[in-house]
């Protein structure tokens, strides 16, 4: 990347919509603008136009006047980048969009690489690489908490948790460092248990930041969801229920779910990615040929899905198709659907039933999912199970798998020191070569230390116009 091009590139998604927008940035951003716009006013011009104002006019390609054109100006340093930006908006759809994209290369701006504006943003100085990523994390996010989550990171509530962290085992790793290094000085000493406690507190830290990370790539990205039960449980009726409408066919014949329907529905805050089987029972030699390749997918999703629900018919009761379903189920994140509770009057049948399933499941809920009312009790049941409901969208949290990689080194490092001092009786200066890889990785983590391949790494899921 050179700073010293000024580069542009669609900023909205392709395809039909009301407008376009096309940003520019760079040294020469409003030079190349000039070029091709032209306000509406004649006495007004590109060069003289003050940051966060706006001028109407129209665009220029090879002489031809072509489309209405609202610019918007911004200044460098006050900038999404740091450096002299022109947004252009037209018309949406792409042909307009295109054109004036064609008119800006000709008057020399280079397209702009994926998330090259965010990157120029970061090597102006104008945000953080955990910002940075926060950025791709709104842009990506699959619901509203998790675009708030991504936007608490994106104030740099994650970077400041890091700071902090950092702060405390800098200045005890100083100590220690003048400590052992300058023996004849007056340096206090460092008690043993101060040190432990010390290093305890910031390992506490980032346990937390780790272990609410899970609850929030689901927040942000949703959990992939496995529909499963042998035919005519319901399974179709409840992928409806979550949908909202007759997505799968429903009928009484049994297995017509041959395939594995993908879809995406919110079920409150968490995005699931549906995945109906084609109705998990053994299919024997004679068996159908496309419904068992059906029924391989299936079990293959199993092992991958984030959650399992697993449904079963109330009214028929449990046979050993359904043992061998909660068999299948026993150790993931699963939940027991006891269905068709509408056609049970006996209580303890169903009771019964539930403490069958119990001991497979993390979950058993009986419901009936011809009826809305039993969404609320199942969204409750997935959000404590995966325990986004605990998730605070203000806090910070870490946001892609990379900040995750860190922490998780840098609470390895802490471990260790901690182990140094309480079990293996170590003197002090081992705990401090593991601080200096817990601060070292905590260096990676916010982007100070960060090397080319991290922020390669980083900006290699951003999109053109980011
Ligand atoms: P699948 O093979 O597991 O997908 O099962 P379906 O969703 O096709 O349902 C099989 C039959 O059970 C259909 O006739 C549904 O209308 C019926 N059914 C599903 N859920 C319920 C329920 O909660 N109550 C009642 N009474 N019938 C249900």
């Amino acid at each position: 990347m050179q700073l010293s091009t000024t580069v542009c590139a669609l900023a909205t998604p392709p395809g039909e919509g009301g407008i376009a927008v096309i940003r520019v940035s760079g040294p020469d951003a409003y030079a190349i603008v000039e070029k091709v716009f032209v306000p509406i006013h004649q006495n007004k011009k590109v060069a003289d136009a003050k940051g966060y104002t706006a001028l109407f006019g129209h665009f220029v390609l090879r002489g031809q006047t072509m489309d209405e054109t609202v610019a918007l100006f911004y200044r460098a340093p006050h900038s999404y980048t740091g450096e002299d930006v022109i947004e252009l908006s037209v018309h949406g759809g792409t042909v307009m969009a295109d054109s004036l994209l064609e008119a800006l290369y000709l008057a020399g701006a280079v397209p702009a690489a994926p998330g090259e504006f965010t990157r120029r943003a970061l090597v102006n100085g104008r945000i953080s690489l955990t910002q940075a990523e926060a950025v791709m994390e709104i842009i990506s996010a699959g619901g509203r908490q998790g675009a708030a989550l991504a936007s608490a990171a994106l104030d740099g509530a994650l970077a400041k948790k890091i700071a902090g962290i950092q702060a405390t085992l800098q200045s005890l790793y100083a100590h220690l460092a003048a400590w052992i290094d300058y023996p004849e000085e007056d340096v206090p000493e460092l008690l043993p248990d101060e040190l432990t406690m010390t290093l305890e507190e910031a390992k506490g830290e980032l346990d937390k930041l780790i272990a609410g990370y899970g609850a929030g790539a689901i927040l942000r990205h949703g959990v992939d969801c496995v529909l499963c039960g042998r035919p005519n449980v319901g399974k179709s009726t409840l992928l409806n229920l979550l949908a909202g409408f007759e997505r799968a066919i429903v009928t009484p014949v049994a297995g017509t779910t041959r395939d594995v329907v993908e879809q995406a529905v919110m079920l409150g805050d968490v995005r699931l990615n549906l995945f109906d089987t084609a109705g998990v029972r053994d299919v024997g030699e004679k068996g159908d040929a496309i419904e068992a390749e059906g029924i391989r997918r299936s079990w293959k999703k199993l092992d991958e899905a984030g959650l399992v629900l697993a449904v079963f018919d109330a009214d028929a009761g449990l046979g050993p198709d359904d043992l061998s379903v909660a068999e299948k189920c026993q150790g993931r994140p699963a939940i027991a659907i006891l269905n068709k509770q509408d056609l049970v009057a006996d209580d303890d049948r169903l009771r019964t039933m539930e403490e069958t399933l119990a001991p497979y499941f993390k979950k058993v809920l009986c419901l009936s999912a011809k009826d809305s009312a039993s969404l609320p009790k199942l969204s409750a049941a997935v959000s404590d199970l995966l325990g986004t409901g605990q998730v605070d969208t203000g806090a910070a949290a870490l946001c892609s798998a990379r900040q995750l990689r860190a922490a998780t080194a840098a609470r390895d490092a802490l471990a260790q020191a901690i182990r140094s001092q309480q079990e293996e009786g170590l003197g002090p200066d081992a705990a401090g070569v593991c601080m200096a890889d817990a601060l070292a990785a905590l260096a990676e983590l916010t982007g100070e230390d960060a090397t080319e391949a991290t922020i390669d790494e980083v900006f290699s899921t951003f999109c053109v116009g980011k």
